[in-house]
C-alpha cells in the first residue's frame, strides 16, 4: 500500500518499539476498567477513570526510555488533565505515541461452539479520521481464538474469519495514517500443551499475514500483538527456556522479517512471568524484528492495587509503574536480571474467557 501517509506510518511504527521500548496497554473499555476498580472498591464513574489514566500519562522521569506507546480507549483520547490539557497534548509533548482501540468487542459466531467475530469495520474509516485528528497515530483490534483439541478449535472458519477482518481493519487505518497493531489472541483457556498452542498459533499467524498480503498491507508501518506459546492456563506453566524456543521458532515460521515488531500481550501471565518470558524470548537466535511488550495487566495489576484508588498515593504508583516499565524495557534487551516474588507481582492475573 503506498498512501500520503507511507512515511509517517514506517516512522511511528518503528519508534513505537524502538531501543527497548514497548506499548502500555491502557484501552480497558469502560467495563473492563470497572472490573479492575471492583477490586479496590473504587466505583466506576467518568471522573475515576479520568483520575487513573492521569496517574498513567503524568507519570515523568525515565518513563519515555521504556514506553513507546501508550493505547487509549475512546474515552481518554478526548479527556484532560486536571489543568485543562487534553491528555493527547501531554502524550505528545513527551515524544510518546498515541494509540487507540478501535474494534466494539466481539460477538459469537453463529453455528460454531462460541467462537467469535470482532465487530467495528462499520464506519471505520470516518472514525480513524477523527482520532488522527485528535493526535492518534497508531491503533489496536483485538480478535480471540480458542484452543480445544478435542473440537477441533481453532476452526478454519475461526481463522478465516480474524485474518480477513483483521487485514481489512489494518488497511483501512493505513489508509488514514494510523500504525495498525494486528491483535489474533489466542486464549490460554485450557488444559493443552505447549506443542497444541504451538501449532494453533503458527496457524493463526500464517493466515494472517496471507490476508496482510492479500489486503495490501504495509508490514513496514504495521506492529503484530500476539500470545506467547505458552501451555494450556489450567496445567502446569512451562519454563521461560521452552516458552521462548517455541515462540520464537513460530515467529521465524509465519512473521515476514519486513514487519518492525512484534509486541505481545501478557494474557494473563503473573507481571513476573510477563516479563520472564519476554527476556528468554530476547536471548534466543535469529529475531529480525524488535520483540516487545503491550501489555495490560502484567503492567497495571501491582500500579492499581498501589494506588488504591487515592490521589496521595499518585506517586508511589508511578514509582511502580516506572519499575515494571523498566524490567520490561530491559527483557526487551535480554538483560532483565530477574527479581524478588512479591505478593504485588506473583499474583495470578488469568481470567476465564477474558473480554478486554
Ligand atoms: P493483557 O496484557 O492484559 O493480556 O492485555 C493486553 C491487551 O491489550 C489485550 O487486547
Amino acid at each position: 500500500m503506498n498512501t500520503k501517509y507511507t512515511e509517517e506510518l514506517i516512522a511511528t511504527a518503528k519508534a513505537i518499539v524502538a531501543n527497548g521500548k514497548g506499548i502500555l496497554a491502557a484501552d480497558e473499555s469502560t467495563g473492563t476498567i470497572g472490573n479492575r476498580f471492583q477490586k479496590i472498591n473504587l466505583e466506576n464513574t467518568e471522573e475515576n477513570r479520568r483520575q487513573y489514566r492521569d496517574l498513567l500519562i503524568h507519570t515523568d522521569g525515565d518513563i519515555t526510555k521504556y514506553i513507546g506507546g501508550i493505547i487509549l480507549y475512546e474515552e481518554t483520547l478526548f479527556q484532560k488533565d486536571d489543568n485543562g490539557t487534553p491528555f493527547a497534548e501531554v502524550l505528545k509533548k513527551k515524544g510518546i505515541q498515541i494509540g487507540i482501540k478501535v474494534d466494539k468487542g466481539t460477538v459469537n459466531i453463529p453455528q460454531t461452539d462460541s467462537e467469535t467475530a470482532t465487530q467495528g469495520l462499520d464506519g471505520l474509516g470516518e472514525r480513524c479520521k477523527k482520532y488522527y485528528e485528535a493526535g492518534a497515530r497508531f491503533a489496536k483490534w483485538r480478535a480471540v481464538l480458542k484452543i480445544d483439541v478435542a473440537k477441533h478449535q481453532p476452526s478454519n472458519l475461526s481463522i478465516l474469519e480474524t485474518a480477513h477482518s483483521l487485514a481489512r481493519y489494518a488497511a483501512i487505518c493505513q489508509e488514514n495514517g494510523l500504525v495498525p497493531i494486528v491483535e489474533p489472541e489466542i486464549l490460554s483457556d485450557g488444559s493443552h500443551s505447549i506443542q497444541d498452542t504451538a501449532d494453533a498459533t503458527e496457524r493463526v499467524l500464517a493466515a494472517v499475514f496471507k490476508a496482510l498480503s492479500d489486503h495490501k498491507v504495509l508490514l513496514e508501518g504495521a506492529l503484530l500483538k500476539p500470545n506467547m506459546v505458552l501451555a494450556g492456563s489450567s496445567g502446569k506453566a512451562a519454563d521461560p527456556k521452552e516458552v521462548a524456543y517455541l515462540t520464537v521458532r513460530t515467529l521465524q515460521r509465519t512473521v515476514p522479517p519486513a514487519l518492525p515488531g512484534v509486541v505481545f500481550l501478557s494474557g494473563g501471565q503473573t507481571e513476573l512471568e510477563a516479563t520472564a518470558n519476554l527476556n528468554a524470548i530476547n536471548q534466543e537466535p535469529n529475531r529480525p524484528w524488535a520483540l516487545s511488550f503491550s501489555y495490560g495487566r502484567a503492567l497495571q495489576s501491582s500500579i492499581i492495587k498501589t494506588w488504591n484508588g487515592k490521589k496521595e498515593n499518585f506517586e508511589a504508583a508511578r514509582k511502580v509503574y516506572l519499575h515494571r516499565a523498566l524490567c520490561n524495557s530491559l527483557a526487551v534487551l535480554g538483560k532483565y536480571p530477574g527479581e524478588e516474588a512479591t505478593a504485588l507481582n506473583s499474583e495470578s492475573l488469568y481470567v476465564a474467557n477474558y473480554k478486554y
